[in-house]
């Protein structure tokens, strides 16, 4: 049987970003009270989602984005690449890779710099 069903589905206002609860459970809902119902129940709160204050519906990556904008980053310490010059980017006097990573642990955004010659003395 083939039939058409209608449904009513959470999307994030600002990306259109599709909801899903931490837990298994339906992403699709019969009206629109019902996904409601289902989007503030407890576990979306660990998804990060949130409802504006303007009451539209935002997903966790446009929260944190927002967040990033207003009060900058929240970047974890530089870690040295591993690759001991296999990456390519080339050695240190230490041995090591010239390269360092780090992320900002809210938005997830990446950010990588080349060792100076006096941070590698430091870190050595
Ligand atoms: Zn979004
Ligand atoms: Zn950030
Ligand atoms: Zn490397």
């Amino acid at each position: 049987m083939i039939r058409r069903l209608c449904a009513v589905v959470v999307e994030c206002d600002r990306c259109a970003a599709r909801w899903e609860p931490m837990q298994p459970g339906a992403v699709l809902f019969a009206d629109e009270s019902e996904a409601l119902r289902a989007f503030v129940r407890d576990p979306h709160t660990d998804t990060g989602w949130r409802v504006r204050a303007d009451g539209q519906l935002w997903c966790a990556r446009c929260v944190a984005g927002e967040e990033c904008a207003l009060w900058g980053h929240a970047p974890t310490p530089w870690r040295r690449c591993r690759c001991r010059g296999a990456c390519g980017a080339g050695r240190a006097r230490d041995g090591g890779c010239t390269v360092e990573f780090r992320h900002c642990a809210r938005c997830l955004r990446d950010e990588q710099r080349r060792l100076t010659r006096t941070a590698v003395r430091e870190v050595s």
